[in-house]
């Protein structure tokens, strides 16, 4: 005997489990169903267990700057297995939290590998469930490149899952999740490699910070090899040997992939049912989250929009209350802040100097490079830095960005302010807190 539900939702990651949650809320009989663990990769494999790690990498740092404080820091030993499995209890813990917040919203949750049988079947096994629509939100998985033996080298999901930390590791890709691993890993001590094929990191952020950020990492002793990618991988006795496209080699006891993540739409059903994918394998939807067959809706990063847990969110909250509630809500793709927890942090809100110009506008750009209070003491030599971009003729700031501690809490507030159309004469005339690192923001006068 079949079930039948107004929702059916396939993955319990970010944008599912609140697509489900916000049509229970609104009368919708909703069910959702999970693969493996509730909370999907942000919870999972994500931002929560990322930041957990990077967190730990950041005392490494801050042990050294105590001593300019007067501290005399007794040697610190770190255990990798401690902190593995300190952070995997923490996991476990909002895996319930999940289950309960979907149980307490009368959402009813299944487990297991769905696929779509048609515009209002899905199956589970050997189970079908009527649905009146279907929801894709499968997320995305990491992608090796196709080189020989990359078998032999890790993704972002196994460095969770390491039994020891690497003594050497190299990591390929330039990207949010490249630049992040290479900080968490060279603050826990390993001898770290970043290597990528363009000229620069971070290509989608303004230049500037991504300059910045690659010139304070090197200081703080990553090796960076632009230009430069892997050509095959081999295992010897003892170690991973990376051939490289200059043909030399490089020893290491761990290679880690970091080289972009593409739509999971294998093994659902979706072609069969009429699903029309992009080149990557991503749903196509209009701007209703529709796919080509009426009935069947997709979110999240299975539509390869912007592959960041809020925006998940945000359209999972606007499907489910364009289906059952208002249709008053709306997810907007401007100016979405977004931060790179690399060590130091970036923090980025709106358009970068060159995406400005090609946009059209002309530009005022205010920079500025410094030193943290903090560090006149702990002796630290990183420097903060910031850079506004403002449309010259209507002063309205277009885009403002920080490579600097804590650069995504600071920016989260200049987000809301970009989204009422703050002009740099609104950032004048707004008093510092001193003092801070934001109060930078508020006194930038002079344009370079
Ligand atoms: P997911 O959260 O991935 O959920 C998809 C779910 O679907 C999974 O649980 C999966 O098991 C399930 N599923 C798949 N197929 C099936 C099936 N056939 N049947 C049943 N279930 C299925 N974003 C940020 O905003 N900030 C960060 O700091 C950040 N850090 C990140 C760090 C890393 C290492 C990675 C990999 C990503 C990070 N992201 C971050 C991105 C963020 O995790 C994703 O954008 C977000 O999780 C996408 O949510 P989603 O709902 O689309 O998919
Ligand atoms: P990104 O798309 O950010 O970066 C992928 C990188 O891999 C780029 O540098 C790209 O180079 C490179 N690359 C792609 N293919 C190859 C190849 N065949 N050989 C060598 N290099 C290659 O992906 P990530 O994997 O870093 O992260 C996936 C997404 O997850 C991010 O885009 C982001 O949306 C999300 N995320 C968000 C985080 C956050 O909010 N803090 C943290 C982590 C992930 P090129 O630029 O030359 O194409």
């Amino acid at each position: 005997m079949s079930e039948s539900y107004d929702l059916v939702v396939i993955g319990a990651g970010s944008g599912g489990v609140r697509a489900s949650r916000f049509a229970a809320d609104r009368g919708a009989s909703v069910l959702i169903i999970e693969s493996t663990y509730l909370g999907g990769t942000c919870i999972n494999a994500g931002c929560i267990p990322k930041k957990l790690l990077s967190y730990a990498a950041h005392y490494r740092n801050d042990f050294s700057d105590a001593e300019g404080f007067g501290y005399d820091p007794h040697p610190a030993t770190f255990r990798w297995p401690r902190l593995i499995a300190a952070k995997d209890k923490e996991i476990a813990r909002l895996n319930e939290v999940y289950a309960r917040i979907l149980r307490e919203a009368g959402v009813t949750l299944m487990r297991g590998h769905a696929r779509i049988a048609d515009a209002h079947t899905v199956m589970v096994g050997k189970e079908h469930i009527k649905a009146r629509s279907i929801l894709v939100a499968t997320g995305s998985r990491a992608l090796k490149p196709p080189i020989p033996g990359a078998e032999l080298g890790i993704t972002s999901d196994d460095a969770f899952h390491l039994e020891t930390l690497p003594d050497r590791i190299l990591i390929l890709g330039a990207g949010y999740i490249a630049v992040e691993f290479a900080s968490i890993f060279h603050g826990l001590g390993a001898n770290t490699t970043l290597m990528f094929r363009g000229e620069a990191m971070l290509r989608a952020f303004d230049h500037d910070i991504a300059c910045h950020l690659a010139e304070a990492m090197a200081e703080k002793g990553v090796v960076i090899k632009p230009s430069m990618s892997i050509a095959r991988l081999a295992r010897n006795s003892h170690c991973l040997e990376a051939t490289l496209s200059d043909g030399s080699t490089l020893m290491v006891d761990c290679v880690m992939f970091a080289t972009g993540r593409v739509p999971n739409t294998i093994d659902l059903g979706l072609e069969q049912a009429g699903v029309e994918l992009g080149i990557n394998g991503a749903v196509k939807v209009n701007d209703r989250y529709q796919s080509s067959v009426p009935s069947i809706y997709a979110i999240g990063d299975v539509i390869d929009r912007m592959q960041l847990t809020p925006v998940a969110l945000r359209e999972g909250m606007t499907l489910a209350d364009e289906l059952f509630g208002e249709g008053l809500l709306k997810t907007s793709y401007e100016n979405v802040p977004t931060a790179v927890f690399s060590h130091p942090n970036v923090g980025s809100v709106g358009l970068g100097e060159k995406q400005a110009i090609m946009a059209g506008h002309t530009v005022r750009i205010f920079k500025s490079t410094f030193t943290a209070l903090r560090h006149t003491l702990s002796g630290n030599s990183e420097k903060t830095f910031m850079k506004i971009v403002v449309d010259a003729i209507s002063d309205v700031v277009l885009g403002v960005h920080m490579c600097g501690p804590d650069a995504g809490e600071v920016i989260q507030g200049f987000a809301v302010a970009l989204n009422c159309g703050a002009r740099k004469s609104d950032f004048d005339r707004t008093l510092g807190i001193h003092p801070t690192l934001a109060e930078e923001f508020v006194t930038m006068r002079a344009s370079n």
